[in-house]
């Protein structure tokens, strides 16, 4: 990870306890994001962060959040102290592994909580008393009005990856899971964009915040070997195995546009012979999982995902990304090829685009300010009759459904495929 000068986790101010954890992980140095905003944090100020996954921004608001916990009296009912929402569930799964990574040689308790999985265990553990929760917004409004927990006692918020709630129509329920809390608190907000909506919601939240930064979107996409292909849009799908196959690619991580789309090359990649699973919004929790987890140990060697779905994703070292089609929101490519190179690894990503994705392939050279080299193979030559039109666009959060008090507790049942994911109507 880029170092801005030589720092040591010691210097930060962190505890023996944090200190063994962190060492324990191997983490020799705090990364740039970890620099700036561990300090902040500990003093107790509210931040506006922009960081992206793969910054380490996860031990930058942690490991500060744990120390602030663990240094300040604790009540013997063990009330929810501190709330961690993230947009998706395996981002809260993930951010849970780090939590309790990192507070393991502290006494503090942690749970995580997130729909598409039976309640029970989830509401079984937060009645053991809980320090830090870490929650989706549809099952932590689903709990709360249920009784299971409250949210009267939180001292620290996370908003991670505040920018894909928003995008995922999850602002109103954020704006009720704020009424829940008391109004003194500290607020920590982390977006990899700034949009004008992120700028109004971080208004409305924090008071008076130190802005941190990490390294600038522009040098992790410079790092990265990016590569169009032009081709025919029938002929993509041939196209991507061939590259797959002669280039012996072990560990490829696919973006399809649509849950169909990406069920479809799945489909098709493991008929020619090439193992691999795809991952969306209308798998369970448990085929998500699993497709994870054999993409990271190797059984699988193509994951075929959507932008949601892939959303906060910990795959270290990803070697290659191919984009089967381009997105239609140009700051998801950027995070899309975030997915190689990170950590300080080099990595190449791949565009596949037919003539309907012309304006896309402009919109997206434009934000990452430089001209794509473009290349064609031949036997999959682009289809000179075909059409420059864009495909249509779906704006982000249209079609979503709003949820109201009653529909959280309609969904509140046990069964996994009724969850609010499902409800939303999404289409990645
Ligand atoms: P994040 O941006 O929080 O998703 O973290 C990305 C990856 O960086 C995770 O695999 C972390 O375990 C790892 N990581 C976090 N902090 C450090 C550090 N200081 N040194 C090395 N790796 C780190």
């Amino acid at each position: 990870m880029a170092q801005l000068i030589f720092m040591s986790f010691q210097s930060l101010g962190l505890t023996d306890a944090l200190l063994k954890a962190v060492s324990q992980q191997g983490y020799t140095e705090p990364s740039p994001i970890q620099q700036k905003a561990i300090p902040v944090i500990l003093e107790g100020k509210d931040v506006l962060a922009s960081a992206q996954t793969g910054t380490g921004k996860t031990a930058g608001f942690t490991l500060p959040l744990l120390q602030i916990l663990s240094q300040r009296e604790k009540s013997k009912y063990r009330p929810i102290r501190a709330l961690i929402l993230t947009p998706t569930r395996e981002l809260a799964a993930q951010v849970y592994d780090n939590v309790r990574s990192y507070s393991e040689f502290t006494d503090l308790r942690s749970v995580v909580i997130f729909g598409g999985v039976n309640q029970k265990p989830q509401v079984a553990a937060i009645r053991r008393g809980v320090d830090v929760l870490v929650a989706t917004p549809g099952r932590l409004l689903d709990l709360q009005n249920q009784g299971v927990l409250s949210l009267k006692r939180i001292e620290i918020l996370v908003l991670d990856e505040a920018d894909r709630m928003l995008d995922m129509g999850f602002l109103r329920d954020i704006e009720r899971i704020m009424d829940l809390m008391p109004k003194k608190r500290q607020n920590l907000l982390f977006s990899a964009t700034f949009s004008k909506d992120i700028r109004k919601l971080a208004n409305g939240i924090l008071h008076h915040p130190v802005t941190v930064e990490a390294t600038p979107e522009n040098t992790t996409v410079e790092a990265i070997n990016q590569k169009v292909y032009r081709v025919a849009k029938g002929k993509k799908t041939g196209l991507i195995i061939k590259l797959i196959s002669d280039g012996n690619w072990k560990q490829v991580l696919v973006f399809t546009r649509t849950k169909h789309g990406a069920n479809k090359l799945c489909k098709k990649m493991i008929s020619a012979g090439v193992s691999a699973a795809a991952i969306h919004g209308n798998k369970s929790q448990g085929a998500r999982t699993k497709a994870l987890a054999g993409f990271k140990s190797g059984r699988v060697r193509v994951l075929v995902a959507t932008d949601i779905a892939a959303r906060g994703l910990d795959i270290p070292l990803l070697p290659h990304v191919i984009n089967f089609e381009l997105p239609n929101i140009s700051e998801d490519y950027v995070h899309r090829i975030g997915r190689t190179g990170r950590a300080g690894a080099s990595g190449e990503a791949i565009s596949l685009v037919s003539a309907d994705e012309t304006t896309y392939l402009r919109d997206i050279e434009k934000l990452v300010g430089e001209r794509i080299p473009v290349s064609i193979i031949e036997g999959f030559e682009p289809d000179p009759n075909a059409s420059t039109q864009p495909i249509k666009k779906q704006q982000r959060g249209q079609n979503r459904s709003s949820r109201n008090n009653s529909n959280a507790s309609k969904n509140s049942n046990n069964k996994p495929k009724n969850n609010s994911r499902r409800s939303r109507g999404n289409r990645r």
